[in-house]
């Protein structure tokens, strides 16, 4: 999908500064109120086409130095190591970015930065499943839930980012171990989307699920009586997986000045409860609020975990689900 912001007169008068032109695999409906807040308290004009990460990724290398492109927007820390190695990034020196966003939500290396953060967790059947009976990640692979468990495909990123995190955390061993577990505890073979996932936790065909946790706010969004409540894994030792949505600067940025600012405004506190909200998803900068309804989950206890370091696990995660047999 394509599309751009309209020049309205007003821009047009200040079009002295030059627009921003963004890649986004983030949804259009996620970007555009955003962008429209920051041409409106900065004049700067932003552009933008959305599409999937690999189109957008290959477009940004075929481009090359002749990119338009200012900034690419996406989802998934893995998703941004990968843009990073591929040299299609470029590091940003600010002290509002590292002010606003904690360092283990960032790159390194200053290459990108989430901007906001998304929990995989356990999702469960309230009357199928008592709180008290779950506790951890690992736990998912114990008998008791067998013919019980739904998992989304291990050729979705959010899942080679999630056990790419029980390598680093488990050893390679011990984390086979687990995912050998889960798929034994299948209900039915992994599942297209988190939305089948909760989907088939509602219908009866699994008693729980590992999802992100606002598409569970979207379908509670829907049905606020729906049977199914959010847990929060591994309280008592590593915390629960957390990614991020991000962004950083392209390489050859044309207007890498005014997309600094872009980057830096998305990360501040007027934008960030917008930025997360519109997404049901947690602000990364921990001095701003979360909507009612993620606030309704709870508090929890997350994974201090760099999420730059799933990245280089991913390959070894995707070796990993297949010898277990994760399809
Ligand atoms: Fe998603």
């Amino acid at each position: 999908m394509i599309s751009c912001s309209s020049d309205s007169a007003e821009n047009q008068t200040e079009a002295a500064v030059e627009p921003i032109t963004v890649y986004s695999s983030r949804a259009e409906h996620l970007i555009q109120p955003l962008f429209q807040a920051f041409t409106e308290e900065t004049g700067i004009e932003v552009r933008y086409i959305t599409d999937t990460e690999a189109a957008l990724i290959s477009r940004l290398q075929s481009e090359g130095n002749s990119s338009p492109a200012d900034m690419l927007l996406t989802v998934d820390a893995g998703n941004l190591w990968h843009a990073d190695q591929l040299g299609l990034l470029q590091p940003v020196a600010s002290e509002v970015l590292q002010q606003n966003v904690p360092s283990q939500y960032r790159a390194p290396d200053n290459t990108w930065f989430g901007l906001s953060l998304r929990a995989r967790t356990v999702i469960y059947s309230t009357e199928r499943v008592e709180p008290a009976e779950l506790s951890t990640y690992e736990a998912l692979a114990d008998r008791q839930w067998m013919g019980r468990l739904c998992l989304r495909t291990s050729k979705k990123v959010y899942n080679q980012s999630l056990v790419a995190s029980l390598i680093a955390r488990l050893g390679e061993q011990a984390a086979e171990q687990v995912v050998t577990g889960w798929v034994e505890n299948l209900a039915v073979d992994p599942l297209s989307s988190d939305n089948r996932a909760i989907e088939a936790v509602e219908a009866g065909i699994c008693d729980l699920a590992l999802v992100n946790t606002y598409y569970f706010g979207r379908m509670q969004t829907d049905n606020p009586e729906i049977p199914i409540a959010i847990y929060w894994p591994n309280q008592d030792s590593s915390g629960v997986h957390v990614n991020v949505s991000g962004a950083g600067l392209a390489r050859y940025a044309p207007n890498a000045d005014q997309a600094k600012k872009l980057l830096e405004w998305l990360s501040s506190e007027s934008a960030q409860e917008k930025f997360a909200g519109l997404n049901l998803e947690f602000p990364v900068n921990p001095d701003v609020p979360s909507v009612d309804l993620v606030k309704a989950w709870g508090e929890f206890r997350a994974d201090n975990m760099d999420v730059d370091s799933f990245g280089a696990l991913q390959a070894d995660a995707v070796r990993l689900m297949d010898r277990a047999a994760y399809r």
